[in-house]
């Protein structure tokens, strides 16, 4: 898709979550664009975390509404295929989040419209040329990979690790799970901008009505009442930024596309249109929280006391922003929702990230935990001396053909298994790279003894059945596709398996 030269960005104030106020501002916004959909038209909205435990964290379903109505109104007779895909994060089953945000009422009330779990489709590979790549290839869901015309609907939040989370930033939820870990660390804003070759999108509107300022997965609400609309991700993306009072360019992944020609931030090249002007949203955003966090102030004045050297090619960053210091932020983020009662239960531990070279002033009984392949450290805990090595290896040993998906259930074992394995021990060290959410989650809950999300009887019902619908429909891919490979490239009526359209494909 051609990079607009003369992007537009058209900010429209909206202040309430009224579906055909809504589906009026997006239709206006696809016709002054000069947009029509057409083919097969894919709108992926944020839902990282859904439902009530989460209210302000991802894409509304009212505005999931006048999206694909407005979409019906303008691309009624060119579409071939209307739907509404995504990844929520990850170990949650995306079917689960479609019914938690509403999305999948509002599926069913538009009619019509197909929905994807990515993380359940035939994945396709897509080759990277471009210099400063971090691999060769990459794989994304084929609803993505084969999209005529794609609509990128996220929420406006504020993110710790990334600064923000607009159109750019939300393209970690087009690979499944084991594709969006691979590169989920140090390099997390090279890989959001490798991420944009795959596709750009022809449309993009943000849910602003009700933003979300400080953190991402439970974000403080903050009423702006906007919807802005644009045809250009990077321009986008800085008008969102000025909006804050952010300068894009300080903005890594924003900068990194930039520079990689998807779009510009220069001001005066952007139109900007709409019924709020510029100096009119920046005056509703006004106090906007915003900012990266590091891991030792976020667990200021907690029983967690945290360190954080610097990950491998310390040239490249001191600190890992996309990788364990942050998946501990949104892991003590999910269980202070499960269980009010997290800070208070949890007992005093340190936490040690990266090439730490300081001391930890561990009292008797205190749990020191090492998170992450590349934590490394040489001291005295407990009377004892200690040294714990890096066992980081470089990027180059995961192949994304081959990289396995890790079970949830799993990693819920091994985890436990390590927690209570090394009860005795003043140390332990939780090996990855990222040391992911879940796995987090699961060792503060084996440390602190608190309620586990993953078998909270709220949900454990619903999460089964999502997670046995998931497992089942990758079981049932695998199975079509042995039969289609078996048959040649074509079945036996002649017609392409479309989920294997494409060159290579993996699930
Ligand atoms: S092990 Fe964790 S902290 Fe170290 S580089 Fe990997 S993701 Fe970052």
């Amino acid at each position: 898709m051609q990079i607009p030269a003369a992007p537009k960005v058209i900010i429209r104030s909206c202040r309430e979550y009224d579906p055909e106020k809504i589906r009026r501002i997006l239709r206006e916004g696809l016709e002054e664009l000069g947009l029509r959909p057409f083919g097969r038209t894919l709108v992926k909205p944020n839902l990282v975390a859904a439902g009530d435990m989460f209210p302000h964290a991802f894409t509304r379903p009212e505005f999931g509404e006048g999206m694909l109505r407005a979409l019906k109104d303008v691309g009624s007779g060119s579409m071939s295929e209307l739907a509404a895909g995504e990844r929520c994060g990850i170990t949650v089953p995306t079917r689960l989040a479609f019914r938690e945000s509403g999305w999948d009422d509002v599926i069913a009330k538009v009619g019509g419209v197909k929905r994807y779990c990515f993380e359940e489709s035939e994945q396709v590979e897509i080759p990277l040329r471009h210099e400063g790549r971090l691999r060769d290839y990459l794989f994304t869901p084929e609803p993505v990979a084969r999209a005529d015309f794609f609509v990128n609907a996220p929420k406006f939040k504020a993110h710790p690790w990334t600064t923000v989370t607009f159109s750019i930033k939300a393209y970690i939820g087009i690979q499944d799970d084991r594709h969006r870990l691979i590169d989920h660390d140090h390099k997390l804003n090279e890989k959001i901008g490798d991420l944009q070759f795959i596709v750009q999108p022809q449309f993009i509107a943000i849910d602003a009505i009700t933003a979300g300022e400080g953190r991402m997965l439970t974000p403080t609400p903050f009423d702006l009442g906007l919807i802005i609309m644009g045809n250009s991700q990077v321009a986008f993306d800085s008008v969102c930024c000025r909006i804050i009072g952010l300068d894009p360019r300080t903005v890594e992944h924003i900068r990194i596309a930039e520079d990689y020609g998807f779009g510009t931030s220069d001001a005066d090249k952007i139109e900007i249109t709409g019924d709020v002007t510029l100096a009119e949203a920046q005056q509703r955003a006004k106090g906007f929280r915003v900012g990266l966090i590091r891991v030792e102030k976020y667990f200021e004045g907690t029983h967690i006391t945290a360190y954080a050297g610097p990950p491998p090619e310390p040239e490249h960053s001191d600190y890992c922003w996309g990788g364990c210091p942050g998946a501990i932020e949104e892991a003590i983020e999910i269980l202070r929702v499960y269980d009010a009662q997290t800070d208070a239960k949890l007992p005093h531990m340190h936490v040690v990230f990266g090439n730490y070279d300081g001391p930890i002033p561990a009292k008797p009984g205190e749990k020191v935990i090492f998170i992450g392949d590349c934590a490394q450290w040489k001291g005295e805990l407990a009377g004892k001396p200690v040294q714990i090595r890096s066992i980081y290896r470089d990027r180059e040993h995961l192949d994304p053909h081959t990289i396995r998906h890790e079970d949830i259930f799993k990693k819920m074992a091994v985890t436990t298994k390590q927690i209570v394995d090394n009860r005795a021990e003043p140390a332990v060290r939780l090996e990855g790279c990222p040391v992911s959410v879940a796995e987090q989650v699961l060792a503060l809950v084996s440390l602190g003894g608190l309620k586990n999300p993953y078998t909270d009887r709220r949900n454990i019902g619903q999460f089964l059945r999502g997670y046995l619908g998931w497992r089942g429909r990758v079981a049932l891919n695998r199975l079509q596709r042995k039969r289609y490979q078996q048959n040649g490239a074509f079945g036996r009526r002649g017609e392409a398996a479309p989920q294997l359209k494409a060159a290579k494909t993996a699930t």
